[in-house]
């Protein structure tokens, strides 16, 4: 049974194989994720691994464009679409080349908020025609860096998002001498439900309100330059859940369209900026970690909207530009971890304590003998009462330590028959209502949250998380996920169940000897871009494959992550002073026969080797 929902979320891009495997799918082939961490094992990549599968990027930048080719055919649009990808969303250079290059056939453009950026896109797009949207604050460095862009060939456009960038852009363009393509960003009052809903709205700090917009166009006229302002960009915020709010944005930006068209400006570009949803959840719902709309819906929507409110005002079709950024990388990357330990709430074998065990311990036993479906309740009372009386006489110095680990068992015993009780009562009490969650496992994941899964941690954002083999067995146990940072925050409590949210994951239990892979999926957008380097544990390892079509795989690329020494020189260390200065430590101890020389040089090998090692836990070859 498809216990973790990956039918609702894997978008056709996973699947379970008979062997029980997590398989990354295409249309012509499917392969087996476990095959291709066996390949990273024997190139000697260590887990945590970010693995990247370059087919389901192409694929997604195909369906996008088609989708939107389709509904523009289908509707008897007149223009085209164009669509750009934000750098932001994952700026790691292997993502955008490969979007550059997959996105070529459909001149698929770059989306820029930062000189950065900026850079980044005039060095990875290479067509001319190629569009490239400025969004972010603009100086005059990045206005001429655009500017070039425009006489290189590319549609380079500066969408102005405050009334300062105007006169800057206006004076720099006459005095290069290049005509600018120019964008205005509005304000949007529609507003959208989800996490991003500030971006739209009167106090949103993004766009031109409606009075500035006028200061815009009549300043523009004045400087002979209406002609250049030919984008009208809007973007109601990000992941929005409900497809009748998109529709919603999109008719008031008609409305600025069609009057700033009015007003004498050469529109003929409308950009709807980012949105597009991820059904995290695999829900269809219009929750905020889901969707209520697919694809298709939303490009269909988004062009018949667009035609009929225009064709009211006998306004040209626009080409349509979209900026999605989560839809178009978030299924291409999966986070793959090895668990480490797992820690288990249940009892164990402790040797008897003798006749003379305390009376509290006695009580305690004669709870477990009497325990039955109709006074679970009653005896999980007794339980907390005798366990926390044992507890207080030990903190006085009444009862040892074996009495009170005594204690904690046969607590640990009664709550777990109680748990087991659990499914077959008609009505559950409300003090047994989190029993399983206080009982579940802990998996102790060999991985950062902070630095892998940040928005986990940020915005109780969702992923899918499942093992990525074993799926012909029961999972049996129940568990949380902890990860190897020493915080306590560091620990994934939330999981999409096959119906609902859940607090406990079902794993399976550990083989002795054995590896047990878990798969975090969708985890392509922001999650590399906001991660951070807390207990200085840094990038994972990176791997690209691309899949075959008999189920064979190449691995594209591989980065190794980040060194010790690399973290450490991301906050100012210096690792030849500081194993100098650890070698003048291991000097001295010789020097005053605390160890030998030789015990020195063993104790300087072991620490360049860590220096230049990975940051995460590595298993003994
Ligand atoms: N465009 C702009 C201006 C944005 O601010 C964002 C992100 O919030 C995006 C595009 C990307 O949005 P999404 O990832 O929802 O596609």
């Amino acid at each position: 049974a498809d216990v973790y929902g990956i039918d609702h979320w894997g978008n056709d891009y996973f699947g379970l194989s008979d062997q029980g495997l997590v398989t990354a799918k295409t249309l012509t082939t499917q392969v087996p994720l476990m095959d291709i961490v066996q390949g990273m094992t024997e190139r000697d990549l260590q887990m945590p691994v970010l693995l990247r599968i370059e087919n389901i990027l192409d694929a997604q930048i195909y369906r996008l464009n088609n989708a939107f080719r389709d509904a523009i055919k289908k509707l008897d649009y007149q223009a085209t679409y164009r669509g750009v990808y934000p750098i932001k969303v994952n700026q790691q250079a292997q993502v955008v080349e490969e979007i550059a290059d997959f996105g070529k056939r459909f001149k698929h453009g770059l989306e820029v908020g930062s000189k950065p950026e900026m850079i980044a896109a005039l060095s990875t797009l290479t067509e001319p025609g190629s569009l490239i949207i400025c969004n972010g604050y603009k100086d005059q460095e990045f206005v001429e860096l655009g500017l070039q862009a425009v006489k290189l060939g590319f549609l380079c456009f500066f969408v102005i998002e405050t009334p300062a960038e105007l006169p800057i852009i206006i004076e720099r363009s006459k005095q290069l001498n290049i005509e600018p393509l120019i964008g205005v960003r509005v304000k949007m009052t529609s507003k959208v439900s989800g996490h991003w809903n500030s971006t739209s709205g009167d106090r949103s700090v993004f766009g031109l309100s409606t009075s500035q917009l006028i200061q815009l166009v009549d300043r523009l006229k004045e400087a002979d330059m209406l002609h250049c302002l030919q984008l009208l960009h809007c973007h109601l915020g990000s992941q929005i859940p409900n497809i009748r709010e998109i529709r919603g944005g999109v008719v008031e930006a008609c409305r600025y369209y069609a009057d700033l068209c009015g007003e004498g400006a050469a529109l003929s570009y409308i950009d709807f900026g980012g949105g597009l949803a991820v059904d995290y959840t695999g829900a269809q719902s219009n929750d905020s970690q889901s969707r209520n709309y697919n694809l298709e819906e939303y490009c269909t929507d988004i062009v018949d909207t667009l035609k009929n409110t225009l064709d009211e005002y006998d306004i040209k079709h626009p080409t349509i530009v979209t900026e999605s950024g989560r839809a178009t990388v978030a299924y291409s990357s999966i986070l793959i971890f090895n668990i480490l330990d797992v820690t288990k709430f249940e009892p164990i074998e402790l040797p008897k304590i003798g006749d003379d065990e305390h009376q509290l311990l006695q009580d305690m036993r004669e709870v477990l003998a009497c325990l039955t479906l109709q006074k679970a309740q009653e005896c999980y009372n007794d339980a907390h009462f005798y366990r926390d009386e044992i507890r207080e006489l030990f903190k006085r110095g009444q009862v040892d330590l074996r009495t009170r680990s005594a204690a904690e068992n046969l607590f640990l015993e009664i709550l777990q028959q109680i748990n087991k009780n659990l499914e077959l009562m008609e009505h559950i009490p409300v003090d047994l209502e989190g029993l399983k969650e206080s009982l579940a496992d802990i998996y102790y994941g060999n991985f950062s949250l902070f630095q892998s899964l940040p928005d986990i941690w940020a915005i109780d954002q969702l992923f899918p998380i499942m093992p990525i083999h074993r799926l012909d067995e029961e999972p049996k146990r129940n568990a949380i996920i902890a990860d190897i940072t020493c915080d306590c925050d560091g620990k994934i409590d939330k999981f999409i169940g096959q119906q609902d949210v859940s607090s406990t994951l079902p794993l399976h239990e550990l083989k002795d000897g054995e590896e047990y892979y878990v798969g975090v999926f969708l985890v392509g957008a922001y999650q590399e871009t906001l991660g951070d380097l807390h207990n200085l544990f840094g990038d994972t390892n990176v791997v690209s494959v691309r899949l075959n079509d008999d189920s064979s795989f190449d691995f594209v690329k591989e980065i190794h992550g980040d060194t010790i020494a690399d973290v450490l020189s991301y906050v100012e260390y210096e690792p030849k002073e500081m194993a100098l200065r650890y070698r003048n430590t291991a000097e001295r101890a010789v020097k005053e026969g605390r160890i030998t020389a030789r015990e020195r040089q063993h104790m300087l090998k072991t620490y360049n080797a860590s220096m230049h090692g990975y940051t995460y836990f590595e298993r003994d070859e």
